[in-house]
């Protein structure tokens, strides 16, 4: 078989792998390249999107699923296999990724994509369950299996048969840090032959989770006693709702009062409604606090803010703002950075990845001076990070993982190069470069 990668060689984004068998050509997610690598996303692909047969999506972050429009445009019609979580969040993930590129006036994917493309590509997902073996055709099974990345995320095993001799391919998708909130742990797989690995946190360990629950406890209450304004830039997907279940969690229990929060992202909030309709995918603590009563997304002085940004600005101190993006380009963080980021009782607190080139990278580097949506601010806020709430696996973690996979044969991609390349010495893996083939 034929393995190219069309994206997320020694960098974060873009995941796209295409394998071609003697029958059968499938891709192994289809996402959107960000930061400094936007301008990949319009390069035309270097093979026929109508050829492919089918589609594996491991989660719906847009940089594994932001080019499934750009396929879908230029004649792909086969199926797009997922989670039910996975193909709801990624409809919401894609519009919005739409509604973006329209504001900041900047190229989609495809030119001529149009929402009602989005909804009609939508159709096109098969959604199966984790741990059910699913037989694609003649010579191809699959399986999804708990990535513990974001809610539905997925690894996926595949068995191919060619010449009477069926090979394993193992596809980790983002694999998720252990003991997060709300998703399960993500499962280990044995017995690959081929591994593909991510490495976002190739060459780091996490700091331990206690340490950073108490720099955000620590933060709430500073910014409380100093009557100021904590902003929290998040991600839509999985980090919003991890830190409104550890922000309720607090309150609950009594560490934390006396103090409103705002969470203003309308994608968040869309995604926030999707994660309560699959409790069933949550983990043993998510769903007991769940049982009891208690709405883990929803706690005394929080606000879903539905357009009022306004009222967020004109609201008395001292307050907390979560707000999109993650990486401050794009949402309404812009709004708040260039409102508070000059002051000095105001806190930024960075709880995500930042990747190479973003903004949020700038400020961890120690810029003082920045530009929000073309305005210059000085910074005179306090900064503050926190990384291990991390929604990925460590160094640790993905060695552990492809050790007990124990393949014949590795690729890493999913990280920058120092990443990439830390990882797959340890584990003697192949980092691929991009619009590269192997024979396997
Ligand atoms: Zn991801």
């Amino acid at each position: 078989m034929k393995i190219s990668f069309n994206g997320a060689c020694k960098e974060v984004t873009g995941s796209c792998i295409l394998i071609e068998t003697g029958s059968t050509k499938f891709l192994v997610d289809c996402g959107m390249f960000q930061g400094k690598s936007y301008y990949k996303n319009i390069e035309d692909f270097p093979f026929d999107p109508e050829d492919i047969d089918f589609v594996l999506l491991t989660h719906a972050h847009l940089d594994h699923c932001g080019r499934l429009p750009k396929i879908f445009m230029e004649g792909f019609r086969g199926r797009i296999y997922s989670t039910l979580p996975t193909r709801d969040l990624a409809e919401i993930i894609l519009l919005d990724a739409l509604n973006v590129s329209r504001i900041e006036n900047k190229p989609f994917v495809h030119p001529l994509c149009q929402e009602s493309d989005i909804k009609q590509l939508m159709r096109f997902f098969t959604c199966l369950d984790y741990g059910n073996k699913r037989k694609i055709n003649d010579n191809i099974e699959i399986r999804l299996r708990d990535a513990g990345h974001i809610l539905g995320s997925a690894i996926f095993e595949v068995w191919i048969k060619e010449d009477g001799i069926t090979k394993k391919l193992v596809f980790s998708g983002d694999l998720g840090n252990m003991s997060n909130p709300i998703v399960k742990d993500h499962e280990f797989i044995d017995s690959a032959d081929l591994l593909f690995i991510e490495s976002t946190y190739g060459n780091r360990l996490h700091e331990s989770k206690k340490m950073g629950e108490t720099i955000l406890i620590q933060e709430v209450k500073n910014t409380i006693n100093k009557n100021g304004v904590l902003m929290i830039p998040v991600f839509s997907l999985e980090r919003t709702q991890e830190m409104l279940y550890r922000l309720n969690s607090f309150f609950e229990e009594q560490k934390i009062n006396g103090v409103n929060i705002f969470l203003d992202s309308p994608l968040a909030i869309k995604a926030t409604n999707i994660y309560k309709q699959y409790v069933d995918f949550f983990d043993k603590e998510a769903k007991e606090l769940i049982f009891k009563g208690d709405d883990i997304f929803d706690f005394k002085g929080f606000k879903m803010v539905k357009g009022e940004t306004d009222e967020v600005l004109n609201a008395s101190m001292p307050k907390i703002i979560l707000a999109g993006s993650g990486m401050f380009e794009g949402g309404k963080i812009g709004i708040y950075l260039k409102k508070y980021l000059s002051n000095p009782l105001a806190t930024l607190l960075i709880v995500s990845f930042q990747v190479d080139g973003s903004l949020g990278r700038k400020v961890i580097s120690g810029e003082r001076k920045i530009k929000v949506d073309n305005k210059e601010v000085e910074i005179n806020a306090k900064i503050s990070t926190i990384f291990s709430f991390s929604s990925h696996s460590d160094h640790r973690m993905l060695f552990d993982w492809a050790v007990k996979a124990n393949p014949k044969k590795i690729f890493v991609v999913h990280g920058e190069e120092p990443a990439s390349q830390f990882l797959a010495e340890s584990i003697n893996g192949v980092v691929p470069d991009y619009n590269t083939f192997y024979n396997f």
